[in-house]
């Protein structure tokens, strides 16, 4: 069934009778050509494009909870490329172009965004390396605009531009960036990835690998055995849990990290923000809640489900930035197991077990990543060899030292 204009009409005539689930319940097959581990963002959109782009259709993505039930349906919906190094600008800006056709590609509205991000700055070292960041990301032919106080005082009245410990001098601006509809991803790419035959299992989670021989065969799950040509892990804040049933130990930690959304205001914010003097990123929801986040509660997790400092470290940088809002009152908070990599950048490549590949390491960013990160990991998997976009991004760099030490990428230990 297509999502259109004139299917909304014909059904709202025939009393909404003839929508049909957007993807099938499908009880598991015996075998796959491809077994996608995680029913997140990125285990969706690596099954879309290793059907749409390579011509691998008979793939199973598994999910021990329901789709979307981690991470993906957790964050603060954040797109950008505002990244400074060529290992991740190319890639994220690769991301940033998918998710501008996305909408047309999967047929389905996730509502992406574009009020762009605005990444503040309070000191003329700060306004440097936002500008070289800037530079960066024009020469790898992503938009980057650098504002000073004036610009953006026009552009958010409201923030506290003379603070007396961090007085706002400008900003470093991507109109580009914005936000998505994050359980909308999951189920956009869960529709267009089950129109093209693949199977969403969902219920069904992965306690085991079988590895004969130094080769991946199958997979032990909760209903049975299946078995596989390939696996690939795209299992976010449990990756090294469903790695050591490989026998593999990750450079990897998973902490929990935090968001927050407020009672329903007025329009007070039209872009994304992000505070340069402490952890701390904001936009509002077309609902009108304010939806804010900052930094990791600090401790190794596998709980989806915060502690009360980080709530009050927060609520204080939001009051520190938009005093107006101190009398807010916060509405929800929770907790995703966010799978840190130790220099902070993602991991798409092989493993030492063949036909085992690894998606992982995505700290606060994943996000924005979804549509690059399932793109690039369906054609290692295809193609047993990384794509260009993420040939930096290989598992061995952290014992070779070719690291992608992007400052800003995440929560990375030498940054705790
Ligand atoms: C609070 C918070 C805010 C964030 N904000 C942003 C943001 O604004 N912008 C941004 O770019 N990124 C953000 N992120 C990061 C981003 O959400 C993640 O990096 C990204 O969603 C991870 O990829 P995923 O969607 O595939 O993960 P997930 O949705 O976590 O998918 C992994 C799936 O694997 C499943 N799984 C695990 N173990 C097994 C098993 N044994 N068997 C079967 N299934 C299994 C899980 O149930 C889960 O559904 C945020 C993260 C958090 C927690």
């Amino acid at each position: 069934m297509t999502y259109s204009v004139w299917r909304i009409a014909r059904e709202a005539l025939r009393g909404n009778s003839g929508w049909q689930p957007a993807w099938r319940d499908q009880a598991p097959k015996p075998r796959y050509d491809v077994i996608v581990v995680g029913g997140g963002g990125h285990g969706l959109a690596t099954a879309h494009y290793l059907a749409k782009l390579h011509g691998i259709a008979n793939v199973a993505v598994l999910e021990k909870g329901w789709i979307g039930s981690g991470n993906a349906g957790r964050n603060t919906t954040i797109i950008r490329s505002n990244y400074l190094l060529p290992g991740n600008e190319v890639f994220y800006e690769h991301s940033m172009k998918l998710w501008e056709g996305l909408e047309q590609d999967l047929n389905f509205n996730t509502m992406v965004s574009q009020r762009g991000v605005l990444n503040l700055f309070h000191s003329d070292a700060e306004r440097d390396a936002a500008a070289r960041r800037g530079n960066s990301m024009r020469l790898h032919g992503a938009d980057g605009e650098l504002l000073d106080a004036a610009q953006v005082r026009t552009m958010v009245p409201l923030l506290d531009f003379d603070n007396a410990r961090f007085p706002i001098t400008g900003g470093l601006m991507q109109r580009r960036g914005g936000t998505a509809r994050h359980d909308a991803v999951v189920w956009g790419y869960a529709r267009a990835a089950d129109r093209r035959g693949v199977d969403i299992i969902q219920n069904c989670e992965v306690t085991g690998i079988r590895v004969e021989g130094g080769r991946v065969r199958g997979v032990e799950t909760t209903r049975g055995y299946i078995g596989a040509g390939k696996v690939g892990l795209a299992c976010a804040g449990n990756t090294s849990r469903v790695a050591a049933m490989a026998g593999l130990r990750l450079p990897i930690e998973s902490h929990v990290l935090q968001a927050f959304v407020s009672e329903a205001i007025k329009p007070l914010v039209d872009t994304v923000i992000t505070f340069g003097a402490g952890h701390f990123y904001i936009s509002q929801s077309d609902k009108g809640s304010l939806v804010f986040g900052g930094d990791i509660d600090g401790y190794n997790s596998y709980a989806q489900r915060g502690s009360l400092p980080i709530v009050e470290d927060v609520a204080e940088a939001c009051v520190a930035l938009l005093p107006c809002t101190g009398r807010l009152r916060m509405l929800r908070s929770w907790g995703g197991i966010m799978d840190m990599s130790m220099d902070g950048s993602p991991i798409i490549d092989r493993t030492s077990v063949e036909g085992l590949y690894l998606n992982a390491g995505w700290c606060y960013g994943g996000f924005k990543a979804t549509p690059a990160s399932g793109w690039c990991f369906a054609h290692t998997i295809a193609h047993d060899e990384a794509h260009a976009l993420n040939a930096a991004m290989r598992l061995d760099r952290f014992a070779t030292g070719a690291l992608i030490d992007e400052k800003g990428a995440g929560a990375q230990p030498n940054l705790h």
